[in-house]
């Protein structure tokens, strides 16, 4: 048996959706009919607000509302340190933390040769605009995840920055091989910064 249209493009959309399978879909869908019409408005209009109020900042790629975003625009950080991530979801984590007080660049993703992604396809020519306009910056942490791909990441980053007289550093390893910066609690972040070292 088929299931009705719009059920089976709700079945579809959930799918789309990062680790969902046809069979969590399928629950996803049948539990959001049962929801109350209100709830499901809401939920509808978060969507589109979400979609349609955020971009990219121009200056650092985080995700924001106004552009540049509330960190790139606030005077008050340290202009001097700028900390080098693959996602919009790190800035939380590390913010989280509430140590750090200095400018981030989001990569948007780390070079990956196995996934034909190359230096062109992540935000590190913006990277060096950036420390070509702004002298202020006297040093640039890279805090890419400790996987194969992060560690030969923040090696290339670091190779094109070390000329321009701007000490690169990298996370200390209180981060397990293989860990996200996402999913580190705030004392193990803070301990990784505190332990960076120069690459
Ligand atoms: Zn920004």
């Amino acid at each position: 048996m088929q299931y009705p249209e719009p059920i089976a493009k709700l079945i579809d959309s959930y799918m789309k959706l990062p680790g969902i399978g046809e069979k969590s879909a399928t629950r996803l869908a049948f539990f959001t009919i049962d929801m109350e019409e209100e709830d499901v408005k809401n939920f509808s209009q978060s969507l589109l607000a979400a979609k349609r109020d955020l971009r990219y900042c121009s200056v650092c790629g985080n995700i924001t509302e106004n552009d540049p975003c509330i960190i790139c625009a606030d005077k008050g950080r340290d202009q001097s340190k700028i900390i080098v991530v693959e996602q919009p979801k790190d800035v939380m984590s590390l913010e989280r933390m509430r140590e750090y007080h200095g400018l981030y660049h989001v990569l948007h993703g780390v070079l990956s040769p196995m996934e034909g992604k190359g230096p062109e396809d992540i935000n590190i020519a913006s990277l060096l605009r950036r420390l070509q306009h702004n002298s202020a910056v006297s040093e640039v942490i890279i805090a890419t995840n400790a996987t194969p791909e992060g560690e030969a990441t923040a090696m290339y980053i670091s190779r094109l920055i070390r000329p321009a007289d701007i000490k690169v550093t990298r996370l200390a390893h209180g981060l397990a091989v293989g860990s996200d910066i996402e999913y580190a609690d705030e004392m193990t972040l803070f301990k990784a910064i505190e332990g960076r070292q120069e690459i």
